[in-house]
């Protein structure tokens, strides 16, 4: 067998399970004890202090340098305690990952170890090698990082982190996290003014989100062994396995005791982190898996999803494993997506997207239930457009994961209760009848989903107390869509709220006008909601009916990012500039065009290097097998029929990768970025990905096992 393939599999029969022991029995003796938070915070500042803090964290308000003196003086001293010697600002530049530079506390000249209120607040990381879409000229290559108190600072491997936002010198925003704040600052506000409608004593939201990281597990010296793997984080050949997930038995079946020690292991850490990891479960395909926590703050979780992907990817290599957040890494095997739980929750704690038992609190459901549709109605494009990726245009439209059409599921029981208040027609309300009544909302019942309401080919569902954008694609930075919804709702409430006051200033009575409105919604936003299977290819010509955009490739869904509509949504409310938009959008298609440039050239040379090779030696077998029957005068019909079909294999590999790179040559000299990238989706992956992937994969079943050089996908998912 191929000395790399056998070599891998020989690592793999000699491991060993290595037990993970929690530091106590109980949690929340560790819960958060790398975190400097609140409670840390409470007993380590002045009263004055900490509540200067905490005016910061709930009210945005700045922090005086005398205040992040005192911070950064006892955030040192707590740091030093554990034994941390060195600081960094971490943020999340447009790479997609998270970055850090790390500082020591001490200074040499000084002789002890410092941390001023300053180097707290602001950091300058060269951000030239950070990409930035064009924004920064060559003499301006500055960046900084600002801190960002509403997200705890963190102890993680040696290095205290303290959460930052990251912004050129000219103000544009040069990471995921500024753009969040800004629209959940947005939807915050407009949210706001909508509750009052109801309530006056609400004076605030908070943005909630839970995310479901999907992820696949397999050894470290396999994932060694598949060049695509380490390169392009997904296997570009590869036959699927004889048993792949048609049996469905791993869903729900027990953990393996390696993947389980390993969960074990970096949900310890993560709690430690303050990360409220409470599920794991495998998922659909072999070795696939999934983590949740609960959910909290919008801008806390989306920090602590890509902190919680680094600590699985550093404990992974603890275990000898190596986890995979690739949205599609094995052909044929179902992706791994991101569900991202969304709601809205007053300062009163009321969650206005739960059904209530109070008739108000029932409207406020309804209306925020109806504007968030409305809101995914008229935006689906630029939806669409937040989870664009490489990666993800493997899932989207694949008939295994949401589709590329952006629907909303309600279930029977909320599609009833939206018909009935389409279908009641202006109402007459007169003196002392109860309105709720008789608009059929007085009580709507708590939606209780069971298994067989709760769709799970819909990209974007209500489940019960919350919406769930399921598109999401799983190496994604969740800030990026979570911006866009933030966004479009925030718009839509802004809307709502000034054509009800409108209606009342013409003298409709409140809640009137607010049914009359929502009324409106539900007809114009009807083409969005979708109760059936998403995956079927009635769907996709029913949506096309419908009107409902379908971009498959994500290269032409950025542009929904461009439009004239778009910038000026998101500069009306401040989120973006239409500079920061047409620099973002040029980044995404960059990193869309390298990696289909890294995919086509492994494409190339696994097949000429690897495949090839090894059908040619399997070729000369068979002719010496074949002229050896033939001396004999024995019937070789059979092996002339392989080598046909081998050789017919080999000719389609050598031409088309010859014709591709070719292809690459010419689609390489395009200057438009954006043509560029279109043309890398469908002259280059359209056109040569599949066709020789195919030949390939046909090699795989006709050669001996012998001689196949790449690991198998059995190997690969079932060994542990
Ligand atoms: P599922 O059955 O889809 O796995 P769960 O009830 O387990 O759903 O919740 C999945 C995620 O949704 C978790 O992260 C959970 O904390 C989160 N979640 C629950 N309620 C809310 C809410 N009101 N807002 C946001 N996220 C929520
Ligand atoms: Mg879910």
């Amino acid at each position: 067998m191929s000395n790399q393939r056998q070599r891998a599999l020989d690592v793999v029969q000699k491991r060993t399970t290595d037990r993970v022991n929690a530091p106590s029995d109980k949690i929340s003796d560790f819960f958060a004890a790398d975190v400097f938070d609140m409670n840390k915070m409470r007993s380590a500042l002045a009263p004055e202090t900490f509540s200067k803090v905490q005016s910061a964290i709930n009210k945005g308000k700045k922090i005086d340098v005398e205040t992040a003196n005192q911070i950064a003086s006892a955030v040192k001293t707590w740091a030093l305690s554990k034994g941390i010697t060195h600081y960094t600002h971490w943020f999340q530049p447009l790479t997609g990952s998270t970055a850090e530079k790390h500082d020591s506390f001490f200074n040499a000249q000084k002789g002890v170890e410092i941390l001023k209120g300053s180097a707290l607040i602001q950091q300058e990381p060269d951000a030239s090698s950070f990409p930035n879409g064009g924004i920064r000229s060559t003499f301006e290559a500055r960046g900084y990082t600002a801190w960002d108190p509403s997200s705890p600072i963190f102890i993680w491997g040696r290095t205290l982190c303290i959460p930052t936002v990251f912004v050129s010198y000219t103000g544009e925003a040069l990471d995921y996290k500024t753009p969040l704040l800004k629209a959940s600052d947005a939807i915050n506000k407009t949210a706001t003014k909508v509750c009052q409608m109801f309530d006056r004593n609400v004076n605030g939201m908070s943005i909630s989100l839970g995310c479901e990281q999907e992820y696949f597990v397999i050894d470290r010296a396999l994932y060694n062994a598949r060049p695509d793997l380490v390169m392009a984080g997904r296997t570009v050949f590869g036959h699927h396995p004889a048993r792949g997930q048609q049996l469905d038995d791993h869903y729900f079946g027990s953990i393996p005791s390696r993947v389980y020690n390993y969960m074990k292991d970096f949900e310890i850490e993560c709690l430690k982190l303050g990360i409220p990891v409470s599920t794991r479960h495998n998922e659909v395909a072999p070795s696939q898996f999934e983590v949740a926590p609960l959910f909290e703050d919008i801008n806390v979780a989306t920090d602590h999803n890509s902190l919680m992907m680094d600590v699985m990817d550093r404990v992974a290599e603890r275990h000898s494993l190596k986890v995979l957040f690739h949205e599609k890494p094995f052909a044929g095997l179902n992706g791994s997506g991101k569900h991202n739980n969304w709601s809205l929750i007053t300062s009163t704690g009321v969650n206005v997207f739960q059904p209530s038992s109070s008739a108000k609190e029932n409207l406020q459901f309804l209306t925020f239930l109806v504007n968030t549709i409305k809101a995914i109605h008229d935006n689906a494009g630029l939806l669409r457009a937040s989870i664009a990726s490489a990666g993800n245009d493997h899932r989207l439209g694949a008939n295994e994961a949401p589709p590329a059409i952006m629907s909303v599921f309600l279930g029977s029981q909320l599609t009833a209760v939206l018909d009935a208040l389409e279908n009641n027609g202006d109402l007459q309300v007169d003196k002392g009848d109860n309105m709720y009544m008789k608009l059929g909302i007085d009580k709507i019942p708590e939606i209780i989903l069971d298994n067989t309401d709760r769709n799970r080919t819909s990209p974007f569902a209500f489940t019960g107390n919350k919406f769930e954008f399921r598109a999401v694609g799983s190496d994604q930075n969740v800030a990026e869509p979570m911006t866009v919804l933030n966004l479009i709702v925030a718009k839509q409430l802004k809307e709502f709220h000034e054509n009800v006051t409108q209606r009342i200033e013409k003298g409709e009575d409140k809640k009137i006008a607010i049914v009359n409105e929502l009324r409106g919604y539900i007809k114009a936003s009807k083409a969005i909601r979708f109760e059936g299977d998403g995956y079927s290819q009635d769907w996709e010509t029913e949506a096309e009916k419908r009107g409902l955009p379908n971009v498959k490739q994500s290269a032409r869904a950025l542009d929904a990012y461009v439009t004239d509509d778009a910038k000026a949504l998101f500069e009306d409310f401040n989120v973006m500039s239409a500079l920061e938009l047409e620099a973002r959008n040029e980044i995404q298609h960059e990193n869309y065009i390298m990696k289909l440039q890294i995919e086509a050239r492994l494409i190339s040379e696994l097949g000429m290097t690897q495949v090839v090779p090894a059908a040619i030696r399997y070729q000369s077998k068979l002719m010496a097998n074949g002229s050896a029957l033939k001396d004999f005068g024995l019937d070789n019909s059979h092996v002339k029929t392989i080598l046909e079909k081998v050789n017919g294999h080999i000719n389609t590999i050598q031409t088309q990768v010859v014709e591709m790179n070719k292809e690459r040559g010419e689609v390489n000299k395009i200057e438009n970025t954006r043509d560029r990238a279109i043309a890398y989706s469908d002259r280059i992956k359209g056109k040569y990905f599949d066709a020789i992937r195919v030949a390939v994969d046909k090699l795989e079943l006709l050669l001996d096992d012998e001689d196949w050089p790449l690991l198998k996908y059995r190997e690969m998912l079932f060994l542990r």
